[in-house]
Parts: C-alpha cells; sequence; structure tokens
C-alpha cells in the first residue's frame, strides 16, 4: 500500500466525487436518481471504452526507440530520416497478427504485421509492412476476399482451414507467402527473433532529383528463431499474450531489441525490363541481383506507457512519405494508400492525426479544420491561397517528385509480364536452394497438420496437392502421401 494519500476521484470535469462506492438512491432500497452525474458518467463512458478493433492486424504490441544511420546513401535519398551519418530519429513500432482478433493467441500461425513510425524532421514516415518480403495477392481488389478467406464464416462463425485452401488454391499466385507462411517462420519465437520487410517496392529521390526503386529489409539483430507448429500450438494455450509479454519484459529488462535496415537499390530505369517485374509483392528481388546495402539500425528502448492511447490508437499509413521517398506502381501499394486512412478515420476518428502518438513532432501548418475530437485548430486565414499571412506551399522545394511515366487505355487486367514471372517459381526456390532439409520436414509437416484439419474436405485435398506439387514436387508428393491423396504424375494448375 502507497503511504503518500491519493488524491480525491473526481468526474471527468475535475468535480470531486461524492462516492468510489455507492449510487445515489431513495432510501437505502430505493430508486436510482438521475442527477447522479457521477456514476452516470461512470457508466455511459464504460459502454465507449473500445473503438472497432482493426478488421486486420488486431492484436498488436508496441515500442519506441530510434532509427541511427550508420552509412551515408545520400546517393539515393534526401529524406530526412536517412541522412548524416549518427543521425537519430525518434520512431514507434506496432508488431501484430493478421488474421487474430484482440484476444488471440500471439504465437498463431500468421505472417505479422510489421508497422513502423517515424517523427522525421519533414513529417512522419510510416513504413507499414511485414515479417515477409512479399504477399499473398498481387491486387488491391483481392485483398478483401482474401482476409473474409483467413477470417470467420458466415454460417458458424469459426475459422475454417478449408476456406482458406479454397482461396489459395484458386489463387496460385499466393504461393510464395504461403510457402513461408506453412514454414517455422509462420510461428515465429518472438517479436524480436523476425525480420521485418517494407514488402513493397518504393522510390527513393536524392537531392539532384535522381530516382532509384527501393526494397527495405529489417533484419533482427537477435537472430531468427521459430516456434515449431507444437510448441507453438502448446504456447498459445499456456500464455496467449506470449509475444506482447516477452517484448515488454526484454525492454524493460534493458535488453533493447534491434533491427539492422538494409535495402536493395535497383536503378530506375532497371525496372522496364527487370526478369521479374519489380512492383509484383508476391515476388522478391534476388540477392545476386540486387545486393543489399546497410542503412542504419532501429533499437526499441521504451515500452508504452499506457496501451490504449499509443498502441491501440497508433494510426499508421503507408501514404506518409516525406521528401525523398515516394511510391511505385505496386498495386497493393497504391491501393492501402487509400484505405489506411480510411480505416483510420473509421476507427478513430477523423482527427487521429492529433493524438499524440500520431502528430508529428515536426511544425505543420494544414489548412484542415474542425470535425468530432479536433484538439487544437489553425486559426486564420482558414483558406489558400490568400493575402492574409498563411502557409503557401514550397513548390520549388516540395513540388511533385516522385513520379514516373505512364500512357494507356484504362484496361482491367494483370501486370505486364516480363521474362521469369510466374506464380510459383520463386516459392521453389526457396523451398528446394534456401530451406534446409529440416525445413522442408517442417514445411510438410505443418502444412499436413493445417490440411488435415476435419473442416478441410476430401475434394479439397487433391486441390491442395496439386498445389505443392507445382511449387516443388518433392514437397507435394510427401503432401499427397501424408493427406493420403495420389500425387499427380505432372504438375498441373492448381484451382
Ligand atoms: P539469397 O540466398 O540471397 O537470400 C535468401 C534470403 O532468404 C535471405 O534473405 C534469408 O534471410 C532468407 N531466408 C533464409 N531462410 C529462409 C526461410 N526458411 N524462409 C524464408 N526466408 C528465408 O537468395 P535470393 O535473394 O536469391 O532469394 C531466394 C529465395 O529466398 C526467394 O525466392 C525468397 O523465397 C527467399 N527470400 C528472398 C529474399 C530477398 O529479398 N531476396 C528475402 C527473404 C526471403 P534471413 O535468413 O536473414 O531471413
Amino acid at each position: 500500500m502507497s503511504e503518500k494519500t491519493p488524491p480525491p476521484t473526481t468526474t471527468d470535469a475535475g468535480i470531486p466525487a461524492p462516492s468510489d462506492s455507492h449510487s445515489l438512491s431513495v432510501g437505502p432500497n430505493g430508486p436510482l436518481l438521475l442527477q447522479d452525474h457521477y456514476v452516470i458518467q461512470k457508466m455511459a463512458q464504460f459502454n465507449r471504452e473500445r473503438v472497432p478493433e482493426r478488421v486486420v492486424h488486431a492484436k498488436g504490441s508496441g515500442a519506441h526507440g530510434f532509427f541511427e544511420v550508420t552509412e551515408d546513401v545520400s546517393q539515393f535519398t534526401k529524406a530526412d530520416l536517412f541522412n548524416g551519418v549518427g543521425k537519430t530519429t525518434p520512431m514507434f513500432a506496432r508488431f501484430s497478427t493478421v488474421a487474430g482478433e484482440l484476444g488471440s493467441a500471439d504465437t498463431a500461425r500468421d505472417p505479422r504485421g510489421f508497422a513502423l513510425k517515424f517523427y522525421t524532421q519533414e513529417g512522419n514516415y510510416d513504413l507499414v509492412g511485414n515479417n515477409t518480403p512479399v504477399f499473398f495477392v498481387r491486387d488491391p481488389s483481392n485483398f478483401q476476399d482474401f482476409i473474409h478467406s483467413q477470417k470467420r464464416r458466415a454460417d458458424t462463425d469459426r475459422r475454417d482451414n478449408n476456406m482458406q485452401w479454397d482461396f489459395w488454391t484458386c489463387k496460385p499466385e499466393s504461393a510464395h507467402q504461403v510457402a513461408i507462411l506453412m514454414s517455422d517462420r509462420g510461428t515465429p519465437k518472438t517479436l524480436r527473433h523476425m525480420n521485418g520487410y517494407g514488402s513493397h517496392t518504393f522510390m527513393w529521390i536524392n537531392a539532384g532529383g535522381e530516382k532509384f526503386w527501393i526494397k527495405y529489409h529489417f533484419k533482427t539483430d537477435q537472430g531468427i528463431e521459430n516456434f515449431t507448429d507444437a510448441e507453438a500450438g502448446a504456447m498459445a494455450a499456456e500464455d496467449p499474450d506470449y509475444h506482447r509479454a516477452d517484448l515488454w519484459n526484454a525492454i524493460g529488462d534493458g535488453d533493447e531489441p534491434v533491427w539492422n535496415l538494409e535495402v536493395q537499390v535497383m536503378p530506375f530505369e532497371d525496372a522496364a525490363d527487370y526478369r521479374f517485374n519489380p512492383f509484383d509483392l508476391t515476388k522478391v528481388w534476388p540477392h545476386s541481383d540486387y545486393p543489399p546495402i546497410q542503412v542504419g539500425r532501429m533499437v526499441l528502448d521504451r515500452n508504452p506507457s499506457n496501451y490504449f492511447a499509443e498502441v491501440e490508437q497508433a494510426a499508421f499509413e503507408p501514404a506518409n512519405m516525406p521528401p525523398g521517398i515516394g511510391p511505385s506502381p505496386d498495386k497493393m501499394l497504391l491501393g492501402r494508400l487509400f484505405s489506411y486512412p480510411d480505416t483510420h478515420r473509421h476507427r478513430i476518428g477523423p482527427n487521429y492525426l492529433q493524438l499524440p502518438i500520431n502528430q508529428p513532432q515536426c511544425p505543420f501548418h494544414s489548412y484542415n479544420k474542425d470535425g468530432a475530437m479536433r484538439y487544437s485548430n489553425p486559426g486564420d486565414p482558414v483558406y489558400a491561397p490568400n493575402t492574409a499571412g498563411g502557409p503557401v506551399a514550397d513548390e520549388e522545394r516540395y513540388g511533385e517528385e516522385a513520379t514516373w511515366d505512364v500512357s494507356g487505355e484504362m484496361v482491367r487486367t494483370a501486370y505486364a509480364l516480363h521474362a521469369e514471372d510466374d506464380d510459383v517459381g520463386q516459392a521453389g526456390t526457396l523451398v528446394r536452394e534456401i530451406m534446409s532439409q529440416s525445413d522442408r520436414e517442417h514445411l510438410v509437416t505443418n502444412i499436413l497438420g493445417h490440411a488435415s484439419d476435419p473442416d478441410v474436405t476430401a475434394e479439397m485435398k487433391p486441390r491442395i496437392v496439386e498445389y505443392w506439387v507445382n511449387i516443388d514436387p518433392d514437397v507435394g508428393a510427401a503432401v499427397a502421401e501424408g493427406l493420403g491423396v495420389p500425387a499427380p504424375a505432372t504438375a498441373g494448375t492448381a484451382g
């Protein structure tokens, strides 16, 4: 018990509360009175404690830290964040599962969100990636359907492995991401022991206006460590908040996790005839083509002091790109530029950028005003252009720079194919050339564990086998044997 005298309880308006224990009634057994403003405020506020949970990435854990530039990359970008060796920029990270709801288990098989907010001197930079370098689909019109297939059925309100395989086998472009998901990287041991990837291709622009295509890789300094399927399942039962506790305890104990940022840099002109479409989110750029170079390191050194205010209300938006950084023709990225701020306006309100966790830490001067829960407002003039001394865009310095040439008819079509583009090639390379024998054995065990679920129908199993045969005939044969399905003699088209 604290020896200090606690302060008096008050209403939210600061009026001392008459009691912590008793509502106002007419006699000890009598009816309650409407003028008990204090208790009514408690009940009403309690009813409004939740904001809608995120449709995806609902369960997250976060921490504050900093990014430090260790190498000079000014030849590639003028971004404030990445310029000046030794410079540090405060930042906030939020890690999450994708499909699970707020109370779900941390160690479930899922990709992990890896969302970063850097409070740079030229505005917030939000890099909203995953712990995998690729994604399941390459067009934003498929995203909602993909997520529906991973969440709950309409009738039983249960997740359903059959539905997941149905979508994946209908969409063989998912193969690369599913191969990573079904490996032990689908069940990271902790949030500290996984890499983060920007996943999309971004543009960097240097002070001379030269443009480059970029892939971000945050490599864990703690080393990659994963749970096996059985360990992850056991931990889900033992401590559903295991990852959250691990991150909190490590930082609290001074064992601050570190990630080294490496980037792959592609000269702007290379994109046109690179052997893979460099903007396709289901593909990586092999390191032998574009070797990663070191940029800096990210250190997480401070736990949030208030989970709701800092982690739940953190709002990341891939469209937040300060000068020197821009988007690319990656259709998934272009879709996300719209969808993230849209969900924040719905989830936490139109003025989410005024919350301390989301507010820039540099001066800002927009003409946006008013709306629900506005905390501070710009004064006059309220319009531009004006002759009253209001902010003026510096077009010479900050004019549109992240541009590329486009022309053609409006179409609804797939990306133009590059020489080696297909759905399964890179997934096959991963399985055959990167995974160890033990990784492959675990991959097969994990696939079988998932595809043997009673929900997975007898009709679905041959499709699952065909999907894996297309990725790698040996893995396909092992899956066929495990599921008791004859392996097709030659690869076909899954789905
Ligand atoms: P490299 O050998 O140059 O790089 C392979 C990469 O794979 C490394 O970055 C390694 O990073 C990562 N890796 C190692 N083991 C696994 C695993 N079990 N699951 C997923 N990733 C793993 O080869 P390439 O660049 O030519 O790429 C070959 C394949 O590697 C790709 O088809 C892709 O599937 C995978 N990959 C490639 C990446 C890239 O950006 N090129 C990034 C990640 C994976 P680390 O051990 O540090 O995680």
